[in-house]
């Protein structure tokens, strides 16, 4: 598998952009409420979604540094740490992702710092949800080509989770040709540009993980998620 996607995202969760937003439950002002939609509509709008992903066999697993080592074939990527080995241990291949919304949301973020700063900071928060939803969608193209194999995907992680050094960024973009394919650059604080962009690895298993999701309607890849069409779930629920 190998492939770079445009994704149609036409939705985003509202309840994660209040989340993004600091809101955990408390009643905020029917102003700010409306406002959301408008923003988030705005935001659907100048987002352009694309990811690139590929999946590489597992080649070996050691140490280095004093920290477990998952090597993949075919690539100079090596996911380091204690708390990536033993998210993908048994996996015999890893999906690596990596997603963007695109520069027009960093473009519109600057003039509404201009212009508007309640409306930039509800634009942030539906960015970050809206780059979500694409590496939810870039997973479920990973779910199914392990299911094309017979194999069965863990739960994405992301450089930075853990103990998974965000020094992993420039070798995981690299495996993809990820500024190539998707115009994604790091600056020398290995923060991505454009802003709204994800990486993550997802493991494939020989076997299914113990109930990775409570249900398909529940699955964040759901909207995406071919093997859901198709009736033949993915081993996740
Ligand atoms: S849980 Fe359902 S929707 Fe989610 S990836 Fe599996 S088959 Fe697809």
């Amino acid at each position: 598998m190998d492939v770079v996607q445009s994704y149609d995202i036409r939705s985003v969760d509202r309840a994660e952009v209040l989340r993004y937003l600091g809101y955990a439950g408390q009643e905020f002002s029917p102003e700010l409420d409306a406002r959301v939609d408008d923003v988030v509509a705005r935001c659907l709008d100048v987002a352009r979604p694309r990811g690139a992903v590929r999946v590489f066999e597992v080649a070996g697993r050691g140490e280095k540094d004093g920290a477990p080592v998952v090597r993949l074939g075919g690539t100079a990527l090596e996911l380091r740490g204690r708390s990536i080995s033993e998210h993908l241990d048994g996996a015999v291949a890893v999906g690596v992702i990596a997603v963007t919304a695109g520069a027009g949301i960093d473009a519109e973020l600057r003039r509404l710092s201009f212009t508007d700063r309640v409306a930039q900071v509800v634009f942030d928060a539906a960015g970050s949800a809206l780059v979500e939803r694409a590496a939810d969608a870039a997973e479920a193209g990973v779910v199914a080509a392990a299911a094309d194999r017979g194999l069965f995907c863990g739960s994405r992680f992301s450089p930075g989770y853990g103990d998974l050094p965000l020094a992993t960024q420039p070798v995981l973009l690299a495996a993809l040709d990820a500024q190539r394919a998707l115009g994604i650059t790091l600056s020398a604080e290995l923060l991505m540009s454009p802003t709204k962009s994800v990486t993550a690895v997802v493991g494939l298993f020989e076997g299914p993980r113990a109930a990775e999701r409570p249900s398909c309607a529940a699955c964040p890849c759901a909207d995406f998620c071919v093997l859901r069409r198709s009736g033949r779930g993915c081993g996740r629920v």
